[in-house]
């Protein structure tokens, strides 16, 4: 237990497409809080998303650390414990909660710090220039510290290190949680994987610890595709600029699959454009899914969705806490989830606008921050 409010580095984005390292004051935790020294931070493309929301703003929602302070209440921590932060916390008793469908909690994204269902602190408790600032998904994992409610924090197993887990909270959720929750695959079933960074080589390994039999990975660049096969895809398709409307790619993919189309295509490009090539991927009365978060226009032939197929937008993998950490831990430990391989590149916190570069070239499959 401490009183003191701490300071240190953080990435602040002002709104606008800039962002800068700045130090920040982070209170002490209250009733139920806890305060975390962050080690490691894994970059997403949200993160990028996010230099244009409303700032400023903390950067950065995936990450792990040490536990450094505990607020009265709090049980189950301990000072220096290694754990994880996770964005998404279902309140356990809203209307989607109680039908069963805790990844659409509607308080995870509330404000209201007297419920449930959302990791944010007491109101100012971080500061920056001696004013309040916001953080990214109410984390901002891009800091030195954070403060949270402590049903955002999940304990790390002895033999996972923070890292290598700071990307477990979003990019290995929600690509092992797309094809394993959401599209539920069964042992013996075919999928197609577009797009093979950090959450497509996730949808790759979550279709292979179920059982897929066929599992189709594609991507531009041969190295993703070689990284796809080493996680577990069957096949890798080389995708090309003169495939014009993809007509090539779709006809590969039903040769691989006795010309009827996978059980489950996947969009993990973040490409708007893309959104829908699911749809031609996937057998009839099969689905198709977007699971990259992508936004923006995109054009559907409405054809694409006969013969019963489904499109679905999943969030977050259909993460529910308590249940699927828990099970990425054991599959970690028994070898069956790669975790290490995936990050490519570790970068000091002053090379943020590196890391970006190269998430969005395409060189790196999963980039992660050094905190210090
Ligand atoms: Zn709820
Ligand atoms: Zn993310």
């Amino acid at each position: 237990m401490t009183d003191d409010v701490v300071r240190g580095a953080a990435l602040i984005a002002n709104g606008d497409g800039r962002f800068g390292l700045e130090t920040i004051e982070v209170d002490p935790p209250a009733a139920g809080e806890v305060r975390v020294a962050i080690v490691a931070a894994g970059v997403c493309h949200t993160d990028h998303a996010a230099l244009r929301w409303p700032g400023p703003l903390v950067l950065g929602h995936e990450g792990a650390g040490y536990v450094e302070a505990i607020g009265e209440g709090v049980e189950g921590l301990e000072i220096g414990q290694p754990v994880m932060l996770n964005w998404a916390i279902p309140c356990g008793h809203c209307a989607q909660c109680e039908r069963g469908a805790a990844p659409l909690c509607e308080r995870t994204h509330e404000t209201d710090v007297a419920r449930l269902g959302t990791s944010r602190a007491h109101p100012g408790a971080t500061r920056w220039r001696g004013r309040p600032v916001e953080r990214a998904f109410h984390l901002g994992t891009f800091a030195r510290y954070t403060l949270v409610r402590a049903e955002a924090v999940t304990p790390l197993p002895p033999h996972l290190l923070p890292e290598v887990a700071c990307i477990l909270g979003c990019a290995v959720m929600t690509g092992v949680g797309s094809a394993v929750n959401v599209a539920a695959m069964a042992p013996g079933a075919t999928a197609a994987v577009l797009g093979c960074g950090g959450v497509g080589l996730n949808v790759v390994q979550g279709a292979r610890l179920a059982g897929a039999r066929t599992i189709i990975a594609i991507d531009r660049v041969p190295a993703r595709l070689q990284r796809a096969r080493e996680l577990g895809a069957t096949h890798a398709l080389l995708a090309r600029d003169d495939d014009a409307g993809h007509a090539r790619l779709v006809a590969e993919v039903r040769a691989l699959t006795d010309g009827r189309g996978v059980d489950h295509a996947f969009e993990a490009t973040g490409v708007p454009a893309l959104a829908f090539l699911p749809l031609q991927l996937a057998r009839n009365g099969g689905d198709a899914l977007q699971v990259s978060g992508a936004h923006g226009p995109a054009t559907l032939e409405l054809t694409d969705l006969f013969w019963n197929k489904r499109y679905l937008a999943p969030l977050y993998g259909g993460c529910v806490p308590a249940r699927d950490f828990p099970r990425l831990f054991d599959w970690i430990a028994q070898g069956r989830l790669e975790l290490a391989a995936l990050i490519s590149h570790r970068y000091p916190m002053e090379a943020l606008a590196r890391a970006f570069d190269d998430m969005l070239a395409g060189r790196s499959t999963k980039g992660v921050l050094r905190i210090a």
